[in-house]
């Protein structure tokens, strides 16, 4: 029989009538003749209430004992779907992580798949049940202990589930009604979009559009996985919600399809750092180190700095994010003091904010650098930082342009209008 994965996000299963709403979803794929694997979050809040719960008890936790606590959320939603579908006569039967098993490795807290046999669920399939019902968000590791896949890895269990049993579509019911071109709370002629190759999914994932779990998408796009993100809200048909596919399936794209921002953004320059081989592993080094996500990197010869000098120098401007900027500022600091770098000071913006347009179609058309600054120019927005990949262009801006950026830009690449 073809099979399906649903996934069920927070929100579509926060309390009983919504599981039921859900369970009502299932039921009508089953219907249609599929074999179904459901794979449900915890209840809205549950996992930062146990997250919470893990930190007052333990400050310094065992990583083993987090995802001990942090797992259950799942397993209660599992079994109440389960018996939510067995109640509509539908034969469902739930599955926690490590009685599938899912196999993960033993990152507590950021485990990995390595493994999901298919096996036990085959049985169960071929027994007569209808659906399997899978606590998202965790797995169990070689050494027999539960382990969790990192917030928001409901998406990656769904992706990973789709992938292993070969699913015809792997639809994800959110409490949005898909992608759209940007974020519809800062202008609102943001458009949903039908489709979205996964290469700018990915970017606009991590480029802060929350609705993806990023390792999904790139789990996705490994696999050619087929993703719908579509609202549990909505009754839904065949056109609903948001396809996420390979770029083959999207005939004609838009040069840029969408506009990403990312808020609480830094921008840190060090002055006067020697010009020489091995300065960039020096300084990138003992930041990847104390865990900052360096973003944008701009090296730059500065004459002013060169003149009088003995040795070139150069400065080094780097982005992350806000909440970084502490363990930054110490990783540094501590290499100068054992003296592995040198620098004559050390710049910190914190008001900084990232806006990027992202579409395929920058590959084959030229000219969207000139016109997405100057549609910033024309608002007298000033770039700080400039950085760019095949599909896409990031800027770096004073955080209270933010939405006057995006806003700018959506209109300059005109994507109100369809195709
Ligand atoms: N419940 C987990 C979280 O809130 C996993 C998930 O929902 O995807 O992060
Ligand atoms: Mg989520």
């Amino acid at each position: 029989m073809p099979l399906l994965v649903m996934k069920f996000g927070g929100t579509s299963v926060a309390d009983l009538a919504r599981i039921r709403n859900a369970a009502q979803k299932v039921k009508s794929e089953v219907e249609r003749g599929y074999d179904v694997i459901v794979i449900v979050s915890a209840m809205s809040g549950k996992t930062n209430e146990l997250v919470g719960w893990v930190n007052e008890t333990s400050p310094m936790y065992d990583a083993r004992e987090y995802d001990a606590v942090v797992s259950s959320g799942e397993n209660v939603t599992a079994g109440l779907m389960a018996l939510t579908l067995q109640e509509m006569d539908v034969p469902a039967r739930s599955w926690q992580g490590w009685q599938v098993p899912i196999q993960t490795t033993s990152q507590h807290g950021a485990a990995r798949f390595q493994d999901i046999p298919r096996a036990n669920l085959d049985a169960k399939f071929a027994e007569g049940f209808r659906v399997a019902v899978i606590a998202g968000f965790q797995g169990v590791s070689a050494e027999g202990r539960i382990t969790t896949l990192g917030r928001g890895g409901s998406d990656t269990t769904a992706v990973a589930f789709a992938a292993a049993f070969d699913a015809e579509r792997c639809d994800i019911y959110t409490d949005v009604d898909g992608i759209y071109t940007t974020d519809p709370r800062i202008t609102s002629k943001a458009r949903k979009l039908d489709k979205i190759s996964f290469e700018e999914m990915l970017e606009l994932a991590s480029l802060g559009a929350k609705v993806l779990q990023t390792r999904s998408v790139e789990l996705a796009m490994r696999y050619k996985v087929r993703l719908r993100v579509l609202s549990s809200f909505d009754d839904t048909d065949e056109l609903s919600g948001t396809l996420v596919c390979d770029e083959d399936e999207i005939m004609e794209s838009k040069v840029v399809s969408g506009v990403a921002y990312s808020r609480e953004e830094a921008k840190l320059t060090l002055v006067t750092v020697e010009d020489r081989p091995g300065i960039a592993a020096a300084i990138f080094g003992p930041l990847s180190e104390a865990g900052v996500n360096v973003d944008m990197i701009v090296q730059n010869i500065s004459e002013q700095n060169y003149k009088g000098r003995e040795k070139p120098v150069t400065d080094m401007t780097f982005s992350c994010p806000v909440e970084q900027v502490a363990r930054a500022r110490k990783a540094l600091e501590t290499a100068r003091d054992a003296g592995t770098i040198s620098y004559d000071a050390l710049e910190i913006d914190e008001d900084a904010a990232k806006v990027s347009v992202v579409g395929i179609g920058m590959r084959s058309h030229a000219g969207v650098a000139a016109r997405m600054f100057r549609a910033l120019a024309d608002e007298g927005v000033n770039i700080k930082v400039i950085a760019t990949s095949e599909i896409k262009i990031s800027v770096l801006i004073d955080r209270k342009y933010m939405e006057l950026a995006v806003q700018a830009l959506h209109d300059a690449f005109e994507l109100d209008k369809a195709g």
